[in-house]
């Protein structure tokens, strides 16, 4: 009888597929002794393997630039900075020279050392750094035992990964690259959450995958069929002849559906009823407006900053911010670019940031964003006047994250002015009367959202955090990622309150969030008011073709019955059952 699995269904895709069973055989590291005078000998082992490791990542990156999504050449950048790490090195040095002990038992003594910290800190960002140390490690260690990586033989895994569902206990950045030219069908994972590497590049890349199928391997044998849906998440394991048909239809009409999607490429997102939305793009990077032309040519609803602070792993310097934001909007082409100051902290996080103090249990809630950037006006200032430089030549706008009150807007406003003063008394180029807008990710901002809507520009409704924030579980812990959820009736509430304050004042109010990218709300939130969506570049079509199917009073009056429920699982019947009505 066929078998399903159950896990997070992490892209919407679905694949048919013979499994690849992968596992990652960690190498196995003897201890032994070498006398006092070879210890350079054996120090100089540990530096040649270490850089035959940054070789071959670095190797690994090249060759998949053109293709590869940014954040996950990213990752491998983040690999690269840890086998620089000057404390991995002097501790695995010191080790060698006190124990004489060879460099591979120094380098596992090391990690095991740094593991063992990270297990008693417990906190869920920390144990993605974890893996990242221990993938990093492996990799040395490999190279000094002169051990291939499986992955490295890729005219064997040309052959045994093209159309197959790769299953893993979890994949590393440098694994996910090779395995997107070997054009697997599919991802399925034993760990991971839907903001893990491995989801990052599944959506990125539009590879169907499903993650944390615990104990996946102990019930799926190699070679055995799959059928993989990541829309629902369930894996159908050597499913019969009837399930095969069906999906493989499933399959067809999908590529047939997304083909025909292209015709609204460059047509206006607007309604049966006539009424023009705004559908704008979300972007990490300049480089991300390429992606974004191929689906429409449309302004940017959200500029994430912080990743070119991450990208370099400092902060960059005001000319060097401006050049960027800059030739962000010549790519642009005249299309509006809302730039958002950074937002490091929480989830995202300069690789080599030496914590000071207390330790940091909720980072979520620590010195994140804008806090950090009032707290260090020498970090804000450039930013903002970079930002100011670069309206001057096109259509930017500021947008503020993580804004809680109205006081922390009273000392932007004073930081903005401080700025344009400087700006102008060097007469350098700048727009003095940029737009300011900001995000609404936290509860406190939803339920103030009149208060602040009366000092900006804008809102945008950042879903993800303010999911989280109000419904208190980490949206980087997978343990209680099944409590995503944006029907709950208090997130509805909170979106529109939000919606109506901005109603009220007069002020644009936008979603950026990954819910505006879901076409499972698109309706709902179109009924609720919502009239500009910032979304992933491939979602704008699709989100398309549902605006420019619906009709908005038909809409919100559903919308109003649906805003009146108190069970989230009714709310999501009723949301189904509004979406059929109208598909
Ligand atoms: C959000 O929180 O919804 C958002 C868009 O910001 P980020 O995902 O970058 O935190
Ligand atoms: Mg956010």
């Amino acid at each position: 009888m066929p078998v399903s699995l159950k896990g997070i269904g992490v892209s919407n895709g679905i694949c048919i597929g013979q499994a690849y069973v992968y596992y990652r055989e960690l190498p196995e590291v003897l201890e032994y002794s070498i006398s006092k005078y070879d210890t350079d000998r054996e120090i100089k082992r540990f530096e040649d393997a270490r850089d035959q490791a940054q070789a071959q990542l670095s190797d690994i990156k090249d060759t998949a630039a053109s293709e590869t999504p940014h954040d996950i050449s990213q990752f491998i950048d983040t690999h690269l900075l840890m086998l620089d790490d000057p404390v991995l090195y002097e501790d695995t040095v010191s080790h060698i020279r006190a124990r004489l002990c060879n460099a591979e038992w120094a380098l596992q003594a090391q990690v095991e050392r740094i593991v063992k910290v990270f297990d008693e800190m417990n906190d869920p960002y920390l144990k993605t750094r974890k893996d990242d140390i221990l993938h990093v490690v492996e990799r040395i260690q490999r190279c000094m035992m002169h051990e291939p990586e499986i992955n490295h033989d890729s005219e064997k895994l040309d052959s045994h990964l093209k159309n197959r569902i790769v299953v893993a206990d979890d994949l590393t950045p440098a694994d996910t690259i090779l395995m997107q030219h070997q054009k697997v069908a599919g991802f399925i994972t034993e760990y991971g959450g839907p903001l893990s590497h491995t989801a990052i590049l599944a959506r990125n890349l539009g590879i169907p995958a499903i993650l944390g199928v615990h104990n996946a391997r102990n019930f799926i044998q190699a070679n055995e069929q799959l059928i993989l849906d990541g829309r629902t998440g369930i894996i159908q394991i050597s499913p019969d002849k009837k399930e095969l048909t069906r999906f493989k239809g499933l399959i067809r009409d999908e590529r047939l559906r997304r083909k025909n999607l292209f015709d609204l490429k460059n047509k206006p997102a607007k309604t049966i009823d006539g009424l023009k939305i705004n559908l704008h793009g979300n972007i990490d990077r300049p480089e991300d407006v390429r992606t974004l032309r191929q689906y429409d040519h449309t302004g940017v609803g959200l500029y994430r900053t912080e990743m070119l602070f991450i990208e370099n792993n400092e902060i960059p310097d005001e000319q060097e911010q401006f050049e960027t934001y800059r030739r962000t909007l010549r790519a642009l082409k005249g299309h509006p670019l809302t730039i958002r100051t950074m937002d490091l902290g929480g989830d995202k996080e300069l690789v080599n940031t030496t914590q000071h103090g207390p330790l940091v249990h909720n980072p979520a809630l620590g010195l994140r964003s804008i806090r950090r950037c009032l707290k260090d006006p020498r970090i804000f200032i450039p930013q903002i006047k970079a930002i100011l430089r670069a309206a001057g030549y096109g259509p930017a706008s500021m947008m503020i994250p993580m804004i809680t009150c109205v006081s922390e807007l009273q000392q932007i406003f004073e930081l903005v002015e401080q700025a344009k003063s400087e700006l102008k008394a060097h007469r350098i180029r700048h727009d003095a009367n940029i737009s300011i807008g900001a995000m609404i990710e936290v509860p406190a901002a939803a339920l103030a959202a009149d208060h602040l809507a009366s000092k900006l520009d804008f809102l945008s409704i950042g879903t993800n955090d303010l999911i989280q924030y109000t419904l208190a579980f980490d949206r980087i812990d997978d343990e209680v990622s099944y409590l995503y959820n944006p029907l709950h009736p208090a997130v509805l509430k909170l979106i529109q309150m939000t919606l109506n304050a901005g109603e009220s004042r007069g002020i644009q109010v936008s979603m950026c969030g990954e819910m505006a990218s879901d076409t499972k709300y698109t309706r709902l939130l179109l009924g609720m008011g919502l009239r500009c969506f910032s979304v992933q570049a491939n979602s704008l079509l699709d989100i398309k073709h549902i605006i420019n199917r619906s009709n908005i009073e038909q809409l919100r009056t559903q919308s109003e019955h649906i805003l009146s429920l108190s069970d989230p699982d009714e709310i999501r019947l009723a949301v189904a059952s509004l979406n059929q009505q109208f598909s």
